[in-house]
């Protein structure tokens, strides 16, 4: 009898011990649902009279619009965004390593200009574009990854106190490094949205890979562009929203979403001068 009691007894024991596992793992788990799952989608290659422009605007999707300088309808177009409650980048055209100029639009930034052209174009652009809140990179594979162009480009951003994308147009992109080092907000596109053939199905499908990343890490950006297939990227976009709903993903600002010494490090920079 005594031993049947104690054996009672002792799976009690184990079982409550279960219990108490089960409850630490819940509450872990509790702990990351806690937090709201934030996405950031930016819409590349504003400022022209191009497909895509007008849907968006009408979409009432909170994107962040990024424009292209020195186009007709550039500084129009921000004006237009911030009217609607909508973060405005400006979307900075720089060299590729493979292209055609054309593709740049009007005074990019090449590698064969002098330190001081790049300022002025820079700062020219910046100017023109208004409620400017960040930068993020057209095209510029090959000027990504060079440091000493990035650097120009980065004194500038910073002072301007604006933030930089990463559009991930080359893996051995220098922004990352350089921001972080001259303590400018920073942050790299974890999904593009679209490509120049894409239809709103695929759209759909790279807006679900979003999701999932921002389900895995609490936040993801993705890109996508008006221009010739712009059309189906606001369907794609729009089409995917109930899901994310759904998901609890909230859509939000670039400017939210900033990998930042202080963010990350409160107490750092309250000690700091
Ligand atoms: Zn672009």
């Amino acid at each position: 009898m005594k031993k049947v009691i104690l054996f009672i007894i002792l799976i009690t024991f184990f079982m409550s011990l279960q219990l108490q596992g089960f409850a630490v793992e819940r509450d872990k788990k509790n702990n990351i649902l806690d937090q709201p799952l934030q996405v950031a989608i930016i819409i590349d290659d504003f400022g022209g009279d191009v497909k895509g422009v007008n849907e968006f605007f009408a979409s009432k999707i909170p994107i962040t619009v990024a424009i292209m300088p020195f186009l007709t309808n550039s500084s129009e177009q921000a004006q237009k965004a911030h009217e609607l409650g909508l973060e405005v980048m400006l979307h900075l055209p720089l060299e590729p390593k493979k292209g055609k100029k054309s593709w740049l639009g009007p005074n990019p930034i090449t590698s064969d200009l002098s330190e001081e052209e790049i300022r002025k174009r820079l700062t020219t652009a910046i100017e023109s574009i208004p409620h400017v809140a960040g930068i993020n990179n057209h095209m510029g594979s090959k000027i990504v990854e060079d440091e000493k162009i990035m650097r120009v480009i980065l004194e500038v951003v910073k002072e301007y106190d604006l933030y930089v994308i990463d559009s991930g147009t080359s893996g051995k992109s220098v922004i990352p490094k350089l921001a972080e080092n001259m303590n400018i907000p920073w942050s790299t596109r974890d999904i593009f949205l679209d490509d120049t053939h894409s239809s709103n199905s695929h759209v759909y499908k790279q807006m679900l890979k979003l999701a999932k990343v921002a389900n895995k890490r609490g936040k993801a950006i993705g890109i996508g562009h008006v221009g010739i297939k712009g059309h189906e990227t606001v369907k794609g976009v729009q089409s995917a929203l109930s899901h994310f709903k759904e998901l609890g993903i909230q859509i939000v600002p670039a400017s939210h979403l900033l990998e930042t010494k202080i963010e990350q490090n409160p107490e750092r920079f309250w000690q700091s001068d």
